[in-house]
């Protein structure tokens, strides 16, 4: 047994781990790569690499072996040499950055499919509105449309920037002065609000009689007297209507798009996503994913989910997953964790927030269902090993989702065989913080928001104090909590910010990418996140919240391995050009994916 072995520790850890390191390397090496009692030779070694396995120790490696999918060997180069067989492929990677596959916990693919519709399908499609553009702009266009396509049922189109309107919103009235005869239905640039015309709520029955489907979320704005005005908040139509099964192109046309939205993903790095849901385009989006992997097109491991917007989904769930589970899983494709729009959006005013909007004092948003009834749910995954994944946008809906667990914790009287997860908490109380430690709940974050002038219109609701303490990621990676990180994106048009590598720059500048150096940091600035905890987020952090912490999320004997190999060292490079590194190859279970080695 060869003990001379050389391991690299993290640049900012070296000195204070060095002793520990050489101590913990030998034991680890001795087991797995000094003592090929088996024999063991490798399909694959990767050599002269500068690899960051993101183990607990954040070791550095300098080559991988790797046998039928799984990592054989992690260690030096000088010991990779014993797994070297007749039919071994060995690739010099001429001291190339190798990361652990990435991990985006919770993005859109289905709905950045269905949204590249536009007009090329028999369908209405999903024509582009001017954007940004005035309520009269909105409604020139709109008149223009509707005169062009005389034979369309029904006008579904997007979008319009959330602050166009003030605290009442749009009105139907101005609609249908444009199009009195036919449904027009307008989706706003959150996603979270939609504009319609009084023939939307006559073709539904939908009137003052009918009740919010969630109280405080997913609601109708009211007339004085309780007749809707026009104005959707969340998935208030949806018991009637879904706008992405709707939009959704035919089949063979979603599977193409699609596929041009996983290969970004996987060209730029991404092995495994959290689909973080389709609003009632399950079937369809799943259908073109299975498709996808079952004619080995999937470039990466899909997690999909069954997406619960209202209190109704609730009982049905668990079955409506298995449901999917049965009919669309295959190699890649594999479903295991439901997820909740436990809240809405600042923007709307519909985050479930411990004091009043800021410019709305009666209002405080609310949550779509209660935590009695979520801790009820909880017991139910539990029973059943199913993950759950909450949206959580504010302090009031984290906080009741933490009592929840802890609730049903207490029920059981230990740890869960349920994983909950919450993501985007722009806003967490101070007394919460410790809490996703002790209650072991994942917190997963978008850090392409973290910059300044990419997210507009969620300042004035929440008040300049509040927005001062937006995503206090730092304080819960300080307390030791699970971070995972996500691109969570819905838009064709904002594709290029699901790459992790632009997500990278902006959570480690917290400015957008593009802005000069001296430009406005968003604050706080102890909230730029170093690039050690970045990359944990978005490997083992994000393996942890899907449950894959066992097979995924860093390069060690017996995992999958899963790798991304770097055109640039990510620790070498000027801070504001981390966008601009791409993977020169991604390997997913031992297979070269996507780029080449040579
Ligand atoms: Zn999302």
């Amino acid at each position: 047994m060869n003990l001379s072995i050389t391991i690299i520790p993290s640049k900012s850890l070296m000195v204070i781990r060095a002793t520990l390191i050489s101590f913990f390397t030998i034991v680890i090496l001795g087991v797995s790569a000094c003592s090929p009692s088996n024999q063991q030779t490798a399909d694959l070694i990767l050599t002269n690499a500068k690899i960051y396995t993101v183990d607990s120790m954040n070791t550095w490696a300098e080559a991988v072996a790797i046998k039928e999918g799984k990592f054989i060997y992690v260690g030096t180069e000088q010991n990779v040499g014993a797994f070297i067989g007749p039919q071994t492929k060995t690739y010099d990677l001429k001291e190339a950055m190798v990361l652990p596959g990435i991990i985006d916990a919770h993005t859109h693919p289905g709905s950045i499919a269905i949204r590249d519709n536009y007009d090329s399908t028999k369908k209405s499609g999903y024509p582009n509105m001017p954007y940004p553009a005035s309520k009269e702009e909105i409604l020139a266009w709109l008149e223009n449309y509707s005169k062009k396509n005389p034979d369309l049922e029904m006008i579904v189109a997007g979008v319009w920037q959330i602050d166009t309107f003030g605290l009442t919103g749009p009105i139907k009235e101005d609609l249908d002065q444009v199009v009195p005869d036919r449904p027009v239905f307008l989706l706003d640039d959150t996603g979270h609000s939609k504009w319609v015309n009084s023939a939307f709520f006559r073709k539904f029955g939908i009137d003052k009689n009918t009740p919010d489907p969630a109280p405080g979320v997913s609601i109708f704005s009211r007339k004085p007297d309780g007749e809707p005005a026009g104005w959707l908040k969340e998935a208030a139509v949806m018991p009637w209507f879904s706008e992405r099964d709707y939009m959704a192109p035919d089949q063979p046309q979603l599977v193409e798009n699609l596929f041009r939205v996983l290969s970004h993903l996987s060209k730029h790095g991404v092995t495994l996503l959290y689909d973080g849901g389709n609003s009632g385009a399950e079937d369809k989006v799943y259908a073109a994913v299975k498709k996808l992997d079952d004619t080995d097109r999937l470039p990466l491991r899909y997690e999909g989910t069954y997406h619960i917007r209202l209190p109704e989904q609730v009982p049905i769930a668990i079955s409506e997953l298995k449901r999917l589970r049965s009919e669309y899983s295959g190699d890649r494709l594999k479903f295991n964790t439901i997820k909740i729009h436990y809240d809405g959006v600042h923007e709307v005013r519909t985050s479930a927030i411990f004091e009043p909007y800021s410019d709305d004092p009666e209002n405080r948003g609310n949550t779509t269902f209660s935590g009695e009834v979520l801790t009820d749910f909880i017991l139910e995954l539990h029973e059943e090993k199913i993950d759950l994944h909450l949206h959580t946008n504010s302090d009031r809906s984290a906080h009741i989702a933490l009592n929840a667990v802890e609730n049903a914790r207490n029920i059981i009287g230990k740890p869960l065989d349920t994983r909950v997860s919450t993501c985007h908490l722009e806003l967490i109380h101070e007394d919460d913080i410790s809490r996703f430690r002790e209650l072991d709940v994942p917190a997963n974050f978008t850090l392409h928001w973290n910059g300044i002038g990419y997210l507009t219109g969620w300042e004035k609701p929440i008040g300049a104090e509040r927005a001062a303490r937006r995503f206090s990621i730092q304080a819960l990676i300080d307390d030791g909590a699970t971070v995972s990180y996500s691109s969570d994106t819905t838009g064709m048009t904002r594709l290029y910010r699901t790459s992790p590598f632009f997500s990278m720059q902006v959570g480690h500048n917290r400015q957008e990418v593009g802005a000069a150096p001296d430009s406005e940091i968003l604050p706080p600035v102890n909230e730029r996140l170093s690039l050690e905890d970045i990359i944990h987020g978005y490997t083992k952090g994000s393996a942890y919240q899907l449950r894959y912490e066992d097979k995924l999320g860093s390069i060690e004997v017996g995992k999958i391995a899963d790798l991304v190999i770097l055109d640039q060292n990510l620790f070498d490079i000027n801070r504001y050009n981390i966008n601009e590194i791409t993977p020169t190859a991604v390997i997913l279970g031992g297979e070269i994916i996507q780029g080449i080695l040579r």
